[in-house]
Formats: structure tokens, sequence, C-alpha cells
């Protein structure tokens, strides 16, 4: 049933084998998010919106729901390297295809309009934008795009196909993945925390930007804001922006821990939390580590009012180590833990 505010989009693929639900089924079960529909088909749920596949008399019909523009464009190039992926003779025909040369939807051009120092070894960018709305629902995150120095700027185009063309060779774009800390999306302005490591070209950006730059933004994505009546939340410097944002979001009753990484006591930040929430900084410099402190966390009962989480965002290598161990541990249910990379050493 579509409900108000949702847009929907409908494709064919007139050439489709059956074969082609099962993978689909496959595909986004691996994730629980797939389930079966009467007579063959698939229903496919995700934070932004919902897909089905439903065999027809001649194929296969594809219907996308979601709430914004921006969701609808992500999700139909989802399908579209779907189905490409499970065979490259097929191909989506949409009913309403989009103008080949366009920006995507989901793209923004920003401005830089302020900068200032959230804490130590941090900068605060406040860019402004045209219809931020979409960038403050389903998704915490957003893709900065900062051209090449020195260069004409190339921002992304849509294909004919509906697919984002992104600039290759000498125009490409670096677009490192940012919290969006804070938005507001009626004065059209968003804040993003850049964290200072000094190796990346983001950090160098950061530091010699002045207000009036333009910037790309395209987003939102990468993980909705975590809602459960107990949460475990640990992370780095570079999730410090999105445990901030988690817990200053979280209801006042919600219960559980949180502990981000620092280098030391001058770069940890005020952040208002609920009362039911223990917030610990660990300090690099004293050999302080997240994984010695998830060893120490009270483990949440099973049944914990409004569910319980573990989240966790720390460097690539890290984050391997710790979904491992978790998934063999097995304490935490499948759903129950999230744990990202954020960054990759590339010195290790
Ligand atoms: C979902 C998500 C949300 C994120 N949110 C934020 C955020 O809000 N604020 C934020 O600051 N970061 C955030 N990050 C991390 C950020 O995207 C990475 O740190 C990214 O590498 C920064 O790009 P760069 O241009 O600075 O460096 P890159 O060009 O990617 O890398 C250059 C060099 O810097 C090194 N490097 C990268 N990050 C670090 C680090 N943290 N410490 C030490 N060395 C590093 C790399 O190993 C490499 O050698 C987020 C990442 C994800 C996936």
């Amino acid at each position: 049933m579509i409900r108000a505010g949702e847009l929907t989009l409908n494709g064919r693929l007139p050439d489709a084998p059956g074969a082609l639900a099962a993978h689909v089924g496959a595909v986004y079960g691996a994730h629980d998010m797939a389930e079966s529909l009467p007579g063959g088909g698939i229903l496919v749920t995700v934070a932004t919106g919902a897909i089905s596949f439903l065999p027809a008399e001649a194929g296969m019909e594809v219907r996308i729901i979601a709430v914004s523009e921006a969701d609808l464009f992500v999700l139909r190039e989802a399908v579209s390297s779907l189905v490409e992926a499970f065979d490259a003779g097929l191909s989506v025909i949409w009913d309403r295809p989009l103008v080949g040369g366009a920006y995507p939807p989901n793209f923004r051009i920003a401005q830089v309009v302020a900068k200032s120092r959230p804490g130590a070894g941090f900068l605060r960018i406040r860019l402004t934008a045209a219809h931020l709305g979409p960038f403050a629902v389903n998704g915490l995150h957003l893709r900065l795009l900062l051209p090449p120095e020195g260069r004409g700027v190339v921002w992304p185009s849509v294909s004919d196909q509906g697919r984002t063309v992104w600039p290759a060779g000498e125009d490409a774009l670096h677009n490192p993945v940012y919290t969006i800390r804070s938005i507001d999306p009626v004065a059209g302005w968003m804040d993003l925390d850049i964290y200072l490591h000094g190796r990346g070209r983001t950090c160098h950006w950061a530091e010699e930007v002045a207000p009036g730059a333009i910037v790309g933004i395209v987003g939102p994505g990468g993980g909705d804001m975590l809602r459960a009546g107990h949460m475990v939340l640990a992370g780095d410097e570079t999730a410090l922006p999105a445990i901030a944002r988690i817990l200053e979001a979280a209801p006042q009753d919600a219960k559980g821990e949180a502990m981000i990484l620092v280098s030391g006591l001058e770069h940890q930040q005020e952040i208002a939390i609920p009362p039911g929430i223990c917030l610990r900084w660990l300090h690099r410099g004293k050999g302080e580590t997240l994984e010695a402190a998830l060893r120490d966390i009270a483990m949440p009962a099973a049944d914990a009012a409004g569910g319980r989480h573990l989240w966790i965002a720390t460097e690539r290598t890290e984050a391997t180590r710790l979904r491992a161990e978790y998934r063999e541990r097995g304490s935490w249910g499948r759903g129950e833990v999230t744990v990202a990379a954020y960054w990759t050493d590339t010195d290790v």
C-alpha cells in the first residue's frame, strides 16, 4: 500500500527469468532485508524504502517506494546494478526515464559559510545548500566531493540509463564520507565535524577553506539513526560526530554506555546525553583501547525494553577483527550488532 508522501517508480523487465527473484532474495536475504511474496515475488525493505519484484506475464515487474526523489534515485541505481550483475543483457525499462546530463537528485552544490572549532583536533564546517530536506532523514552521512586542485570542476551527472556518471581521470573527485553532525533543512544549513588526523586531503581542505568556497555533497546514506532502548556505542574520533548525534537524539529514557577514543583530555567535547547513558572517554595517550573497554561493558538483557544494540565504528582492521569476534561469540543476536569501518590505515 502506498502512503501519503511516498513516491513510486515502476519498471519492467520483459525478458527476466524467474530465477532473478531468487537471486534478489538471496542477495538481500543475506542481510535479513528480503521476504517472499505470494506468487513468487520478493519484497526488499531497506532504511530508505521498499522494492518489490513481481513475476509478470512477460518477465518481471519492479516497483520502488521511497519518500524522496534522492532515495528513489539511489534505489533505482541499486536495482539496475543488481539486475545487470545477474545478467549483463538485462536492463530495467522505467516508467519515468531520467534526463541524461542533469545532476543526480542526491547531489547538491554547497557553499561553506562558517568555520569553528567544536574541540581540539576538529574543525566544524557549516555548509548551505538548496533543498536539504532529504539530508535530514534516512541516513546520517554524506560524501563530500572535493574537485582536483587547479582544474575546472566537473560534477557528477545522470546518464540516459539513470545511473550516476562520476568524473574520471584528472577530473576525479576526492569523495570521503562524513557525518552530518547537525542540520537545519528549513534554515538551509548543515555542520560537518572534520577530524584533523593530519594525513588527508580533507584535513588540508578544511584548514585552508574560506567562507564562500563551493563544494559538492552527495547523500544521505550509510546508516540511519540508531534507535534502541539500551545502546552501547564505541568509536574513535571519526565516529565522534555520529555518536554525538545519536546520543543527542536519543530519548531521555534511553539506557546504555558510550565510549569514545581520543588522544587525550583536551580532545574531549561537550555532548548532551540522556541521564541513563554513561559516556566514557578513552585516552590513546594512556594506552586505552576500544577493544579493552568493550570487554568491560555490562551486557544488557536480551529482552531490554526497546531492544538492545551494539554499535562500533573504528579503523578497518580493528572493525574486521571486532566483527568476527562478536559473530563468533554469539552473545548479541543477529541484527543487534553494527560494526563499521570508518577509515583505513594505509600504513598497516
Ligand atoms: C559512515 C562514515 C562517517 C564518517 N564520519 C566522519 C566524521 O564525521 N568526521 C571525520 O573526521 N571522519 C569521518 N569519517 C572518516 C573519514 O571518512 C576518513 O577518515 C577519511 O579517510 C578522511 O578522508 P581524508 O581525505 O582525510 O583522508 P584519505 O585521503 O582517505 O586518506 C589519506 C591518509 O590519511 C589516513 N587517515 C584517514 N583517516 C585517518 C584517521 N582517522 N586517523 C589517522 N589517519 C587517517 C589514511 O590511512 C591515509 O594514509 C567517516 C567515515 C565513514 C565511513
